[in-house]
């Protein structure tokens, strides 16, 4: 964008939201370059809305202006998805991160899109309750990313995903209009499930400004199970025994040998080092059923081969395990200085093959691949380690993960399962659809969005690569570590 253009829509920005708030100066706006993937591309202007009005002010000017507009939360997304690869204005929301309203008669709470998501199943937990999808970033993604991911997480295998717990949206469309689309009473809810289609749209039709999202009582009973298998292979086995066998756990995750010794050096769980795989299971319910399940899961293991099976103790034993099971994408930084992670599905059945051919390709590659995940859905996060600093290693790395993500669809899953397709897999999108499928998605989208300025450039396929991020040079400013939080994690 031209100098005297950008001036002119910063102006005209500072005027919707307050000066503080808008800014287009070159310097300022580096930060809203990235997110948690290896993409980077600079926004024209950046804008901190305080309230819906001024989100939907925001969207007027920018229709006028004919400019993009990226949503951007906690700017968590593995795949690219706030990173303005088209310029135009960043709208970000830690302005916006107030609980509106719990109304725990209906199991309801209202919120808006910057609530951190642990920071609200904290509110709730003391009053005997929780909001469920609890992805591994939850002490840093929020409600509103998602929405626009539809987002999961590990207990998400039981319970669904983002889309079983958002029963209504209010949203700010493209030409700034504010419009609710379901609400409190979803059971009852008639015509078009909007929110269903607007919830995982990753911003590509209307910017979301108020979420009402459903309460689920905390369980009675949480029983935790560690188990502990020699090789992969006995333990993907096991995690389909246990699904024939008719017990639908709340969690089934899994973890490799290199997962796992980096998780326990990050977090001193007791995770057991010599270990091939690892199981964390998770019953939720009343006493006498969870011991029950408990039981026979830890059975099952030990039939398909696991040496031995721990239950936790207690409670800070369960937080303790949980906490390194969500940290174990940090902890990767123990093994190399980057990861490029993944994010396939395939059935459950399949697992044992797709990881023995992922094991193939690190082989074959010479990159040491992770294999850390939720086991229970199916969804793989392969993480392919390498060292950016080391000419051609980041492109071997997006070579190995466009493999996974064929290997993946072509034993009969899909390309993504949470993180959403973003820029990272604008193209790999059509290893699932084809044009036909995408025609019929591009045509739902311009209903919302008929100039196509909402996140351009995501998930459809441009026929043009990604942008290349330059790697920083070593010894820069290192972002300080996180305040702490409450240590609960499930
Ligand atoms: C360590 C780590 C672990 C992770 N574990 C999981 C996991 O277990 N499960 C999982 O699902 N994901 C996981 N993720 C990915 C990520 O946290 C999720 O995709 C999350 O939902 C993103 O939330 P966010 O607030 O950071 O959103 P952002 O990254 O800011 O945005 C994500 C997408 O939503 C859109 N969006 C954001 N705000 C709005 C809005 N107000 N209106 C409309 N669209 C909007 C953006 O444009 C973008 O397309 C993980 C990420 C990391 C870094």
């Amino acid at each position: 964008m031209e100098a005297a253009a950008r001036a002119r829509l910063g102006r005209r920005l500072q005027e919707a939201v307050g000066a503080r708030y808008a800014f287009v100066d070159p310097y300022e706006i580096r930060l809203y370059q990235y997110d948690a993937s290896p993409e980077t591309a600079l926004p024209d202007a950046v804008v901190i809305p305080g309230n819906a009005a001024e989100v939907a002010a925001v969207l007027r000017i920018c229709a006028d202006e004919a400019v993009p507009v990226v949503a951007r939360c906690g700017a968590t997304s593995l795949a690219g998805g706030t990173v303005p690869v088209e310029g135009g204005v960043v709208i970000t929301f830690p302005r916006m991160d107030r609980i509106l309203e719990l109304d725990l008669e209906n199991l309801r709470a209202v919120v808006e899109p910057g609530v951190v998501n642990l920071s609200l199943s904290q509110a709730l937990r003391p009053l005997g309750f929780y909001y469920v999808p609890d992805p591994s970033s939850q002490g840093a993604c929020t409600i509103g990313g998602n929405v626009g991911t539809n987002a999961g997480g590990p207990h998400t295998l039981l319970y669904g995903v983002t889309v079983n717990h958002v029963t209504g949206l209010e949203v700010a469309l493209p030409s700034g209009e504010l419009v609710q689309v379901g609400g409190r009473k979803a059971v009852e809810a008639t015509g078009y499930d909007l929110t269903g289609l607007l919830v995982g749209s990753e911003g590509t039709m209307a910017v979301v400004t108020k979420v009402w999202v459903k309460l689920t009582p905390v369980p009675p009973v949480s029983k935790t199970l560690l188990a502990i298998f020699t090789d992969l292979r006995s333990a993907s086995n096991a995690v389909s025994a246990i699904v024939k066998g008719g017990i639908l756990p709340a969690a089934i995750e899994m973890m490799d040998q290199l997962s796992i010794q980096a998780v326990e050096a990050a977090s001193h769980a007791g995770y057991p080092l010599d270990a091939g795989a690892v199981l964390l299971l998770e019953v939720d319910g009343i006493p006498e059923s969870a011991a029950e399940l408990t039981e026979r899961m830890g059975r099952i293991c030990r039939e398909h081969g696991a040496r031995e099976v721990r239950v936790a103790r207690d409670e800070a034993e369960r937080q303790a395990l949980w906490k390194g099971r969500k940290g174990a994408f940090s902890a990767m930084g123990r093994l190399a200085p980057d990861f490029y992670v993944m994010d396939g599905v395939v059935p459950r059945t399949r697992l044992p093959e797709v990881l023995d051919a992922i094991g193939a390709i690190s082989d074959r590659t010479g990159f040491k691949i992770c294999n850390v995940f939720h086991a229970g859905d199916g969804n793989l996060h392969p993480l392919v380690l390498f060292d950016a600093f080391k000419k051609g290693q980041y492109e071997a790395v997006l070579a190995i993960g466009d493999e996974i993500l064929k290997l993946c669809a072509d034993a009969g899953g899909s390309v993504t399962g949470e993180h959403g397709i973003g820029l990272e897999k604008r193209e790999n999108i059509r290893y699932v659809f084809d044009e036909d499928d995408l025609a019929v998605m591009e045509t739902v989208r311009r209903v919302f969005d008929p100039s196509g300025r909402m996140n351009p450039g995501k998930l459809f396929p441009t026929g043009r690569p990604a942008p290349r991020t330059e790697p920083q040079p070593p010894g820069g400013r290192r972002p300080a570590p996180a305040p702490a939080q409450d240590e609960v994690w499930v």
